[in-house]
């Protein structure tokens, strides 16, 4: 029997086209996606855009233009990282337009008022609008917004709140138990000392004047629009047809993954793990239904030693560097060079390094060496080999190449995709170990004064055997790169095609070696 896994990405504002921070989630998200597919699980993966945001209502009126025709304008820019980056998502929900969504989020809402956890009151504190949330006086830093560094508004307005505090002692077992796996495990002790500190009701409303209108109506109370992190979080389950707003059978998708689903994972950035562990956690709870099982944080890129943000003029576009790059390379940047904590810095010379590095020099090095050696000295056939037989001094690789799934299995549960692509890589460093330790070329000048056959045979095997496994350990995290190592291990006509370099290097100079 299959397991259903369902992951999702945050949804972005939509005010700005996408940063390469984005992309690492995404990237992150879609290698999850790709790796329980591979393990034979059902699989769906969502992402989509957040265009009720008074943000993007803000950007619009700054350009002068309709706020539904900026979120098209960049909604569409964000479905449009679908190719360039390799991505395989199932599903892209945009909160503005998808008649799924509404229906949905009014259910939700109706949900926890049912549960009595909505009440009316008058509110007075301070917003930022780029954060869509209140501070308190404490929260902020010399007076500003520690994300934004702005000053907030003063907001007096009558709303509806949540009743966050009646979920404290559930909400601290959940994640104090694991239930909830958050990771790393210093997000998780963020999680808790937030908790610690006494949660206290949330306003889940605005007045539809200060929205100007923009957002999802409170179900009975036509001032008042839904409070955007309420309407956000809610697409996790309205894209699968929460509320009955997906047509045919209206809840069989929702039913599916997320009420009888085995995992429900959102991959989300550290900015806003309050929101996904406690408050959606507290509105899932209140309104009777399943949690997420886990929450994997990742930390920000830093771009030239800059923080990335849409507004600050330095978000390195993701799709040009694609484009000049490739997938690969711009895929195996973030997941082999960001560490699972603390903040990584992106610049073009660290992605070239590591592409012709890794990626021409150990990768496309050893796939093109193996698939000469059997061209030049089997004809391109692939040698028969004895599967219990392990040539002498193949143990290592042989280990290593058995173990690296169960690793990768590991650190992906855990969201750290360094070490999981450390895993795989022991392939590769213990592969082209294995041609410089064997010298099949000199076996082959062996052969040729009478020694026999097999032992060359084998060690051919083997190395083949090798790059087969790479192929699909890899696919996960560079599929396209993937593809093209197992076309090359794989006979047309009974022949190994000829070696094609496969990944070229970016900067030229020393070429790299051949067998
Ligand atoms: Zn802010």
């Amino acid at each position: 029997m299959t397991r259903g896994f369902y992951v999702t990405t945050a949804i972005p504002y939509v005010n700005a086209r996408p940063h390469l921070g984005f992309a690492l989630e995404i990237v992150q998200a879609d290698v999850l996606a790709r790796h329980r597919r591979l393990r034979g699980d059902r699989v769906r993966f969502l992402t989509g855009t957040d265009d009720n945001s008074l943000k993007n209502l803000q950007a619009a009126e700054a350009e002068g233009v309709p706020v539904a025709e900026l979120v098209d304008r960049y909604a569409g820019a964000f479905a449009a990282l679908r190719d360039p980056l390799a991505l395989s998502y199932d599903d892209f929900i945009r909160t503005s337009s998808d008649p799924r969504h509404r229906p949905g989020v009014e259910r939700l809402w109706r949900a926890c008022a049912a549960s009595g956890d909505l009440y009316r009151k008058h509110y007075r504190g301070l917003y930022c609008v780029g954060c869509e949330r209140f501070y308190t006086p404490a929260e902020l830093d010399g007076g500003r917004c520690p994300e934004h560094r702005i000053e907030p508004q003063q907001v007096a307005e009558e709303n509806w709140f949540f009743r966050l505090s009646r979920y404290q002692d559930r909400l601290r077992e959940l994640v104090a138990s694991g239930a909830l796996r958050i990771e790393p495990a210093v997000r998780r002790n963020e999680v808790l000392g937030f908790i610690d500190g006494g949660l206290e009701d949330f306003s889940v409303s605005r007045s539809r004047t200060r929205a100007r209108g923009w957002g999802i109506g409170v179900p009975g109370d036509p001032d008042q629009v839904v409070y955007v992190w309420f309407d956000a979080l809610a697409n996790y389950i309205t894209a699968l047809g929460y509320g009955g707003g997906a047509g045919g059978d209206r809840e069989a998708a929702f039913r599916e993954w997320w009420r009888d689903g085995d995992q429900r994972v959102h991959v989300i950035g550290k900015g806003i793990l309050r929101f996904h562990a406690v408050y959606w956690v507290a509105v899932l709870l209140s309104a009777g239904l399943p949690l997420p099982t886990g929450i994997l944080v990742h930390d920000y890129l830093t771009v030239e030693g800059a923080k990335l943000s849409k507004s600050s003029g330095n978000a390195i576009d993701p799709v040009a560097l694609a484009e000049r790059f490739g997938a690969d390379a711009v895929r195996w940047w973030l997941l082999r060079e960001v560490p699972r904590v603390g903040d990584a810095d992106f610049t073009v010379e660290r992605l070239e390094a590591r592409n012709d590095e890794d990626l021409a020099n150990g990768l496309g090095n050893l796939v093109n060496r193996v698939a000469t050696l059997v061209r030049r000295f089997r004809d391109g056939r692939v040698p028969a080999a004895n599967p219990g037989e392990a040539p002498a001094g193949a143990e290592r690789l042989l280990r290593v190449r058995a173990e690296a799934p169960a690793l990768v299995d590991d650190a992906l549960a855990a969201g750290d995709f360094r070490r999981a692509t450390t895993a795989v890589w022991a392939i590769v460093e213990d592969a082209n170990r294995y041609v410089e330790a064997t010298r099949p070329w000199e076996l082959a000048r062996a052969e040729r004064d009478g020694a026999s056959s097999g032992r060359l045979d084998a060690v051919l095997a083997v190395l083949l055997d090798a790059c087969r496994s790479l192929a699909a350990e890899l696919s996960p995290f560079l599929p396209r790169a993937a593809a093209k190592v197992a076309a090359q291990c794989e006979p047309r006509s009974g022949r190994l095609p000829a070696p094609e370099p496969l990944f070229p290097r970016i900067r030229q100079g020393r070429a790299a070696p051949v067998a």
